[in-house]
């Protein structure tokens, strides 16, 4: 009995927070996926990427399909083996004197469509290190 109450809020919360979990306006696909990994995780798929473009560009079908051409077959995975932060977002590590990714996400560049599923000018191809 208390588990099913407990499942009930769960699945209630679940759907509340779906609906929050929207991207910003002009945010683009990377920051909108990278902020939500941050935020809530990967479960091991691309969910995120899967829900920009349901809410934001239902259209463009391939989406996951190039992710996956760039290693990222869950979300957290595009930022490990697809897509980093450009050079000038990195921040030096006083100790090793490294670039590193900074604590906080830049703010998305945005994007000029609302519709775009290109990633804006923060990110780049294979740009190091990992960040998530
Ligand atoms: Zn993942
Ligand atoms: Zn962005």
């Amino acid at each position: 009995m208390v588990a099913q109450v407990v499942r009930d809020a769960e699945e209630y919360l679940r759907r509340v927070a779906g609906e929050v979990m929207a991207p910003y306006p002009q945010e683009c696909v990377l920051c909108y996926v990278a902020r939500m990994v941050e935020e809530h995780d990967c479960d091991s798929t691309l969910r995120w990427t899967t829900r920009f473009r349901e809410l934001r560009s239902p259209l463009a079908s391939g989406l996951e399909e190039r992710m996956r051409s760039v290693g990222g077959f869950c979300d957290c995975e595009i930022f490990a083996n697809g897509y980093g932060l450009a050079r000038e977002h990195l921040v030096r590590d006083l100790d090793s004197d490294e670039l590193e990714a900074p604590e906080r996400l830049p703010p998305c560049a945005g994007v000029r469509q609302m519709d775009s599923t290109r990633p804006c000018g923060v990110w780049v191809r294979g740009g190091e290190p990992p960040l998530l």
